[in-house]
This record gives structure tokens, C-alpha cells and sequence, in this order.
């Protein structure tokens, strides 16, 4: 049986190179050819001897996802659907900023939370991705940006498990994609720079403090378990009051001194000044001192939602009443509107099997031929 090595974290791959009758650094090498290199051919790894590159084409393959389309924003956003086989497909967003390269990374085909305001969570659970298709997205946009833009250096500086599905619900996976991300001879991410965004699976995130403490934010959405229970499931089962000390916790371990609670601005959902007061005084329960923050998230609405995006302004008054009461509080930029990039707008179709199976046949004829195009976008970044 064959193994694509993007599935193998470097001590797997060391294990794997052991197998083989390598020696264990050897596994360094092949890592480096891998992740930094974005090379997926043996014979192109030429500082390893020949009888290993022989032995690997036996065993081994280097393989990322089929891209299904690639949509470039007039902001330098991009977006890649990626083929996960069986008529599931998974969406990449990169977002470029002045000082840094964000991926956002899908973490499973559709997911089972069914939080109101999700249309992944509307579509429902297909599957979970391999530690290899969580990296490959990384692998893919990586080498394909340096290539276009024609740089050696690291493009992505951040990455964020925003894409579709809960992560902390693919802990087995999601654990070693997160070793590759951070490790120095992968791709060198530092551990502020990688954030898991989860609806609030408390045993995974105590297990993630122990296993791989990267920055978390949790999606909190509401004030109250009345509230929260309706628009994230999970909350019944894992309800404000486990979960805001799970929260404290996680800050012992975390690698910042505070946490990310996104919140989702629902029109006349959770959007008042009397819900903005209560989150104040739930955080300042736990401690007077600050620690957390708060994303609002302008809304990305979809039809099946029955739900609005609050007015700007009231908004912009929700993050006063917060900022004023010592809680930093930013209002999230939206960014590749005009591509369906937004959080919440991934891969709309993946439960569809049918719809995406057209879509997918669709595209694929024009998959990738608009980058070059676009390739001025891309090199604003
Ligand atoms: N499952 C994880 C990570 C993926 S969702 C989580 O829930 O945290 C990433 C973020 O996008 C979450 O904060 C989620 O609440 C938010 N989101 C989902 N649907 C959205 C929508 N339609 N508009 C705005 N944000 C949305
Ligand atoms: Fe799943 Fe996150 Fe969407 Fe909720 S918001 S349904 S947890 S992807």
C-alpha cells in the first residue's frame, strides 16, 4: 500500500523512514523537499541518494487536492474549492494584508454543529478531512502563491481553522496538521499565528492546551444559554457556564494572554446594547483583568438563514459598549465580497452531492486558467 507523506507529521515521517531502513534524518530532508520546497517528486529531491528515492516511488506518493476552481478578488483575496472525492469538495480562502499572509482552512466536508447562522452547518456532515487534505490547502496556496509571485521567501505567516467545519470535532487529524504548520523544517508558523476557531467542544480544547496550545477563538454568538442553545446546538450540551472556565484555562497553556470570542452580529438576534451589556458583565465574572477580545462578525447571509446582517451602526455601538468597559473589541473586515469568500459562504454546495458533481464538472474545464489573468491581484499582496 502507498502513503501520501503529506498525511505524516516529521516524527511520523521518521518512523516511516525507520521502516524503510533509513536513517531517521533522512526523514528532515524529505520534509524540507516536501513543505518547504513544495516539491511532491523523489527524483526532483536531489541530496537523497538515489536507492531511496528508487525505494520511495514504491511506497510513497506527494499528492495535494484536485482544484476544482480558483476565484481571485478584486482585493487580493483568493479562493480555492478543492475536490475531497465523492462529490464533497472543501474551500481555501487566502486574505492578504500589508503586514501579513492569512489561509483560512477547512477542517471536514460540511459539519454537524448545525449553528443557525452556518451554511456549512445547514448543509450538515459529509466527512472528516485527513491530516493530509488539511495540509494540502497550506501546501497548495503556499507553493502556488510563491510561484506566481515569483518569491522564495514564506507567503502565509497565518493560519486560521475557519474554514468549513469544527475542527476540535477532527481532533485526530487535526493534531498532526498542526505540527507540520508549526514545525521549523514544515512551514515555520509560529504558534500565535495558527488559530483553531471552535463552536466550544470543551474536552478537545483542554486536550488541545496539553497536545498543541496554538492561539484559540471560540464562537461564542450569544450572552446567554437561552439564546446560544438556539443558534449554536452545542450549547446544550456544553453550556456558558463550563465553557467560559474552559476558556480560563486554555489561557494558561495558550501562546497570548488573552482569547478570541467571534460573535456573529445577528439583526435583532444578539445585537442590542441589553446583550452587549450582559457579555460584560459574564467575562468580567471570570476576571476584572482583561482576557479576551471580541471579533464582530458582519453576518454573510444566505437564504436558507431566515436571518439579517445588523446595520453598521449598530454594530458599531455593540463594539462601544464593550470597548468601553475595557473589553477590546474589533469589527471584522469583510474582505473578497465579490468571490463568495466570506466566513459562512464555503463551498455552499458540498451536501448537494449532485449540484457540486455539475458544478465540479463545470469548472473543472476552466479550473486555474483565470490565475493568470489575475496575477496582478495577486501581486498587490
Ligand atoms: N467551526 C468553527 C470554525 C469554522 S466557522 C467555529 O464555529 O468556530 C468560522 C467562523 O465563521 C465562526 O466564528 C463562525 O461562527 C463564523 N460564521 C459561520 N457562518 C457565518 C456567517 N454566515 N456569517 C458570518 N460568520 C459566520
Ligand atoms: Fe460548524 Fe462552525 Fe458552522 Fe457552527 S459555525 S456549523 S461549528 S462550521
Amino acid at each position: 500500500m502507498t502513503v501520501n507523506l503529506l498525511d505524516y507529521d516529521l516524527e511520523s515521517l521518521a518512523a516511516f523512514c525507520e521502516r524503510l531502513g533509513e536513517k531517521r534524518f533522512r526523514a528532515v530532508q524529505l520534509f524540507r523537499w516536501i513543505h518547504q520546497r513544495g516539491c511532491a517528486h523523489f527524483d526532483d529531491m536531489s541530496d537523497l541518494a538515489k536507492s531511496l528515492r528508487e525505494k520511495l516511488k514504491g511506497v510513497a506518493y506527494v499528492k495535494a487536492l484536485d482544484v476544482v476552481s480558483q476565484h481571485i478578488s478584486a482585493d487580493g483575496t483568493i479562493k480555492w474549492l478543492f475536490d475531497v472525492g465523492g462529490g464533497n469538495a472543501v474551500e481555501t480562502v487566502f486574505i492578504p494584508e500589508d503586514d501579513r499572509g492569512t489561509l483560512c482552512v477547512s477542517s471536514q466536508a460540511g459539519c454537524a454543529m448545525g449553528c443557525r447562522f452556518c451554511s456549512t452547518g445547514h448543509q450538515g456532515f459529509s466527512r472528516n478531512l485527513t491530516t493530509g487534505e488539511i495540509v494540502a490547502q497550506l501546501w497548495f496556496a503556499e507553493h502556488f502563491l510563491r510561484r506566481h509571485l515569483q518569491r522564495d521567501e514564506r507567503i502565509i505567516s497565518n493560519v486560521v481553522m475557519m474554514g468549513m467545519g469544527e475542527p476540535l470535532q477532527n481532533y485526530a487529524a487535526l493534531i498532526p496538521a498542526l505540527r507540520i504548520m508549526l514545525d521549523d523544517h514544515g512551514y515555520g508558523l509560529s504558534r500565535r499565528r495558527v488559530t483553531v476557531s471552535t463552536s466550544g467542544v470543551i474536552p478537545k480544547m483542554d486536550m488541545l492546551g496539553q497536545d498543541c496550545p496554538v492561539a484559540l477563538a471560540v464562537s461564542l454568538h450569544a450572552p446567554n444559554n437561552a439564546l446560544r442553545d438556539h443558534l449554536v446546538p452545542l450549547n446544550i450540551k456544553y453550556p456558558l457556564e463550563e465553557l467560559l472556565p474552559a476558556c480560563r484555562r486554555y489561557l494558561t497553556h495558550a501562546p497570548r494572554d488573552f482569547l478570541t470570542f467571534e460573535y456573529c452580529m445577528l439583526d435583532g438576534v444578539n445585537d442590542q446594547a441589553e446583550h452587549a451589556h450582559e457579555i460584560v458583565q459574564m467575562v468580567q465574572k471570570y476576571s476584572s483583568a482583561p482576557w479576551c477580545k471580541f471579533n464582530l462578525i458582519p453576518f454573510n447571509p444566505f437564504p436558507a438563514s431566515g436571518l439579517l446582517r445588523s446595520p453598521q451602526k449598530r454594530v458599531l455601538e455593540f463594539a462601544q459598549i464593550l470597548n468601553g468597559a475595557g473589553i477590546t473589541t474589533t469589527i471584522r473586515k469583510t474582505r473578497g465580497d465579490d468571490i463568495d469568500a466570506a466566513c459562512g459562504q464555503l463551498a455552499g454546495d458540498v451536501k448537494d452531492r449532485t449540484k457540486v458533481g455539475e458544478r465540479m464538472a463545470r469548472q473543472r474545464t476552466i479550473a486555474i486558467k483565470p490565475v493568470d489573468r489575475h496575477v496582478e491581484n495577486v501581486t498587490k499582496i
